[in-house]
């Protein structure tokens, strides 16, 4: 009977975590045993807890859990990967026939896990979990999100509105993922180019119950240009717009200053050329600039270092 049944590993990233865990174990581990007792699940599903190099005693709380429940079970990179690079460890470096992946913090809703289950077993690959509402983020989160999504759907990138790391795979969806070599990542936007049939659930998103968010304001901005520049050519090509732009405006000016020449004779104005050179030199800069990020990308890639080093593992069975 039971060999029917999905085997979900739900994979948490964790980075220096250790005051909220104690909570999330609680509230994610009684979900899995309701789900493995009502029989939605296979009785082997876990929780995969992928400590990202924390420097607290975020490992030892996990290693703690795996002896204890033998539904909890955990990775450990051995350094500092990503949030993103931590994902991925807890999903290519074990076996399901389902995942879930889903921040530490529980700010996401994980009682939505069960809607995704329906999902899947209504034929989709890939569930994605979306924001209802963000009443408790904080102003400025809630509108440079916003701002975010606007913006890369203006740069030609497709990504579902609202939606961050949570969400449910098929092991076939996983599988496929696999084949998208990149090591800049941006899983986000790399799920919706992987297909199949999805859908969403939505929830409400709750506030941090304990500890403090990993994304401060640098690391979030960081993190929003890496999927630009990792999706979009639109930067580059905006570059190059800009660049006809300023050629057509120098021609009008040379115009401007024949006209001059020949009417009045040469009136060299000296606060119009500094302006001139002024404005262009910091345009030819942050065009070297944007070329240089797509350039560094290409330098991260053709170099094809692992995507994470594992350093441990515990509460697996093989
Ligand atoms: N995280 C991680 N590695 C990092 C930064 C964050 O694994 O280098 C994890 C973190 O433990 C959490 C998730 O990524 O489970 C999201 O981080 P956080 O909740 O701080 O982000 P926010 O919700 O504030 O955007
Ligand atoms: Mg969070």
């Amino acid at each position: 009977m039971s060999d029917d049944l999905k085997k979900l590993l739900i994979v948490m990233p964790c980075y220096n975590e250790e005051e909220v865990l104690p909570q999330t174990m609680k509230v994610i581990g009684s979900l899995l045993k309701k789900l493995i007792k009502s029989k939605k699940v296979h009785p082997e599903s876990k929780v995969c807890f992928v400590n990202d190099g924390s420097s607290d005693k975020t490992w030892a709380l996990i290693k703690k859990a795996t002896v204890k429940e033998k539904i909890f079970s955990g990775i450990s990179l051995s350094r500092n990967f990503g949030h993103q690079k931590a994902i991925i460890a807890g999903m290519y470096d074990t076996d399901a026939d389902l995942y879930v992946t889903i921040d530490a913090d529980l700010q996401d809703d994980c009682s939505a896990i069960e809607k995704m289950l329906d999902k899947i077993n209504d034929g989709c690959e890939i569930v994605y979990g979306v924001r209802d509402s963000r009443d408790t983020d904080t102003w400025f989160k809630k509108y440079s999100a916003l701002a975010f999504y606007k913006l890369m759907k203006l740069l030609g990138v497709n990504i579902v509105y609202n939606h961050a790391d949570f969400r449910m795979m098929t092991r076939r969806a996983v599988n496929t993922l696999k084949q998208f070599p990149e090591r800049n990542l941006f899983l986000r936007a790399m799920m919706p180019l992987v297909g199949f049939k999805s859908d969403k659930v939505y929830y409400d998103r709750k506030a941090r119950p304990a500890g403090e968010t990993k994304y401060p304001l640098m690391k979030m901005m960081g993190f929003a240009w890496s999927g630009i520049s990792s999706f979009s050519i639109v930067p580059l090509r905006l570059v190059t717009f800009m660049g006809f732009f300023i050629c057509f405006l120098s021609l009008c000016f040379l115009c401007f200053i024949v006209y001059r020449w020949s009417v009045r004779g040469t009136i060299v104005g000296w606060a119009s050329l500094v302006t001139i050179i002024t404005i262009f030199s910091g345009v030819q800069l942050v065009s070297l600039g944007i070329i240089g990020e797509y350039l560094a990308k290409i330098f991260v890639e053709v170099k094809q270092r692992p995507l994470y080093i594992v350093d441990e593992k515990v509460g697996f069975n093989d």
